[in-house]
């Protein structure tokens, strides 16, 4: 049995059209799941990219395998597993494309894979149809063995810039009209460059009907965002055809998930994966194809992406080490249900924005910043899965407890593995969100400045609008052009 796991980077569980969202997009994917089986509730236990494909490739926690962070730790602790070594030893052919294969990056990823090509290392957005391009290369050459391909694709990560053709399926008009209003604190924010980073605006111009400076319509970045889902899913159509084209595609299982979601204006975070909320945590996680002989089955169980490489190994029939925190899922293949399994609570944690822990458990999801000055949230997940109303003032016994409750958890995991710190804890200081600080005197100028800069600008666009009214009462027009460019 030959083994194709695809990563969508940043792809949300939600935007799966099968699972109830309302755009067509993941046409083939939904059939994909109809012969397979889909996990509805599959999360990572962190963001972004580099901790989860750690996660993903070893079946263990970040405790575990020690990276918690984009780029902190550096290595690894030396107890890191890896699931394509141990398939390579076990005679698969090996091939991984994802642009942290290079030389200069991380070694962990590289380990036991024949083939690494790093596409996209060079900044370039490679599109998923030059990732199916490498793999059907690749397939052309290979002998008889079985074989495992990793891939990481890009289509779905920032800046939502899809193909030409897919840009108008979930958008018309002018995203830059200021009377929509909806990112207009988000503009104003001095962290934005955090989130936007100098994207938006070759998104802006690629758009016909932008008339204005900046977006304004964060559903514009939501419809990009879907119409890139699109072209995504297109681009897992072609790789069957490929995989049939190699005359591969009985014996092949075909896994796709993300290595995380995405955050599109929720909770006060734009464009981007990090906060610990389930936007950002779960994600889409389908098996089809060999080995599965449950066509159409939906699996509500809770799952991680540690479960991905045991239940690969189980599928090959190479023993589990015992240091993998995942649990198979070859059970949920087979073509009876196993017994449900009990909702234990469940770690996650970020250490590149705010250095977060978070709590799943049956009923609620508790979030703890190790940074001063951030709150602590609750969200009862039974009444409101969308985590929109956070209990934490309102409810504080509760709010007490489930902070105890994950303190308790997060020192017996820590005490598992020989830890005596908190790795996230001693992240801070690394991370990338504002803190809370004291009022110093230059902080209070800047504020001064930047306030002057504001009513300025506001001043200058009560002026255009003055002059759009004397235009229109002179003229009877209810647009005039030239006040709709500076808008
Ligand atoms: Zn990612």
């Amino acid at each position: 049995m030959n083994f194709v796991l695809v990563v969508a980077d940043s792809l949300r569980a939600d935007r799966i059209s099968g699972s109830g969202y309302p755009r067509a997009t993941t046409p083939f994917l939904d059939r994909l799941a109809e012969r397979g089986v889909r996990f509805e509730r599959a999360f990572t236990p962190v963001a972004p990219t580099r901790p989860a494909i750690a996660t993903l490739l070893s079946g263990q926690s970040p405790l575990t395998h020690g990276i918690v962070g984009k780029r902190y730790p550096r290595r690894p602790r030396a107890a890191m597993f890896s699931l394509p070594a141990a398939l390579a030893r076990a005679g698969f052919r090996t091939l991984v494309v994802d642009g942290m294969a290079d030389r200069g990056g991380s070694p962990w990823l590289r380990r036991g894979f024949g083939t690494q090509v790093a596409l996209g290392a060079d900044g370039s957005r490679p599109r998923a149809q030059e990732f199916n391009g490498v793999i059907r290369d690749w397939l052309a050459r290979r002998p008889g063995a079985p074989f495992f391909v990793y891939a990481r694709y890009g289509d779905t990560h920032t800046p939502y810039l899809p193909p030409p053709r897919y840009r108008h399926l979930f958008y018309e008009g002018d995203p830059t009209a200021r009377n929509l209003g909806s990112l207009a604190s988000f503009w104003e924010r001095p962290h934005r460059g955090y989130f936007v980073d100098g994207w938006e605006r070759p998104l802006r111009e690629a758009w016909p009907d932008a008339r204005g400076a900046r977006i304004e319509d964060v559903g514009f970045f939501r419809a990009m965002y879907d119409s890139c889902v699109r072209a995504f899913d297109d681009g897992m159509e072609e790789l069957a055809a490929i995989l049939a084209d190699a005359r591969a595609l009985d014996d092949t299982l075909l896994v796709v998930t993300a290595d995380h979601g995405e955050s599109l204006g929720e909770h006060d975070l734009h464009f981007a994966h990090v906060g610990l909320h389930d936007c950002v945590l779960r994600v889409p996680c389908i098996f089809a194809g060999a080995g599965v002989r449950a066509a159409g089955r939906r699996v509500g169980e809770a799952i991680e992406l540690t479960d991905l490489a045991p239940t690969l190994l189980d599928l090959a029939g190479v023993p589990p080490p015992a240091a993998l925190d995942g649990r198979s899922l070859a059970p949920w293949l087979a073509a009876s249900a196993p017994d449900p399994r009990s909702d234990r609570p469940r770690l996650a944690c970020e250490a590149t924005y705010r250095a977060s822990w978070a709590l799943r458990t049956a009923t609620h999801k508790t979030i703890v910043p190790r940074q001063p000055g951030l709150p602590v949230e609750i969200y009862d997940l039974q009444a409101d899965p969308g985590e929109h109303r956070d209990l934490a003032r309102s409810e504080p016994e509760l709010r007490d407890a489930l902070v105890r409750e994950l303190e308790e958890t997060l020192a017996a995991a820590l005490a598992a593995r020989g830890l005596d710190a908190d790795p996230v804890a001693a992240a801070l200081g690394r991370v990338h969100a504002p803190r809370a600080r004291k009022r110093s005197l230059w902080r209070v100028a800047q504020r001064a400045v930047r306030d002057v800069v504001h009513r300025a600008g506001a001043a200058a666009r009560l002026a255009t609008g003055a002059r759009g009214q004397l235009w229109e009462r002179r003229n009877g027009s209810s647009r005039p052009e030239a006040t709709a460019q500076t808008m």
